[in-house]
């Protein structure tokens, strides 16, 4: 059996007040969710700040990106050791934001999915195609080919001790989600690419869904048999609206 999970990205938000003042609420909230994964991706320079609020509290956190080196020469960035330091579960590799704006190409990113694993975090690995891409009708196509950079370098069996989000990067932050039948044909697709090599890791991973998901749409996303749960942008900034979403990951009674 899979359990849900619910993963919020902050993305390039928050400060210090707001920060507490968002994660006190969730934390309130949290005996209501108890059934199900909770996780937040925050910024590096608030990792410390989450660490302090959420240790203990069942309520993981991660990053939002991770340099491929260790260490060493690379100025700007943040290893997977340094992540591991400050007690993150997650790291988010090749969100579309970084792939299009940042430059990563699926090799960079299989090689951060490398080195958040071989640290001991959980890479949440993300996949999705444009708005061209869909209507040239080419999504399997795209959504294979950043999974199998993946698998190529790190092997199938290294996905069942990471998360897939199934994030079509139309859907991201525009407020357009996908249909529920949609995002389980996708979610379907890769659990099936994954089964071709390997069928007990394909029936184990969990592969969530991100894409404007607010609390009014998450449940009936959730409720499909190959989604396990939501990467949650701008609603995951509202404590109300996350910790429902969390609440609609909590398995039926
Ligand atoms: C995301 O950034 O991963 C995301 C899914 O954003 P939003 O929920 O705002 O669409």
């Amino acid at each position: 059996m899979r359990v849900k999970l619910v993963a919020g990205n902050w993305k390039m938000n928050g400060d210090l007040a707001s920060n507490q003042t968002l994660l006190n609420a969730v934390l309130s909230a949290a005996a209501s969710f108890s059934a199900m994964k909770c996780a937040v991706c925050a910024p590096f320079p608030y990792l410390s700040q989450v660490q302090q609020l959420l240790h203990g509290s069942g309520i993981a956190w991660g990053a939002q990106d991770v340099c491929q080196f260790e260490n060493g020469a690379y100025t700007g960035g943040v290893s997977a050791p340094m992540l591991k330091d400050f007690g993150c579960h997650y790291v988010i590799v090749g969100h579309s934001e970084r792939r299009a704006i940042f430059g990563e190409s699926d090799e960079i990113v299989a090689v951060k999915f490398e080195a958040a694993l071989k640290a001991g975090l959980t890479p949440i690995l993300c996949v999705g195609e444009t708005l061209t891409e869909r209507e040239a009708g080419i999504t399997e196509k795209i959504v294979a080919r950043q999974l199998d950079a993946v698998t190529s370098r790190c092997g199938v069996k290294a996905l069942g001790k990471a998360v897939i989000a199934y994030e079509p990067v139309w859907a991201i932050g525009t407020g357009k989600t996908a249909t529920t039948e949609q995002a389980q044909a996708v979610h379907a697709f890769i659990r099936s690419r994954i089964a071709a090599d390997d069928a007990a890791v394909a029936s184990m991973v969990l592969i969530i869904y991100g894409g404007s998901v607010k609390a009014a749409n998450s449940a009936q996303l959730f409720g499909m048999s190959d989604i396990d749960g939501g990467l949650i942008g701008g609603a995951s900034l509202v404590a109300d609206e996350f910790s429902a979403i969390c609440r609609a990951a909590q398995p039926a009674a």
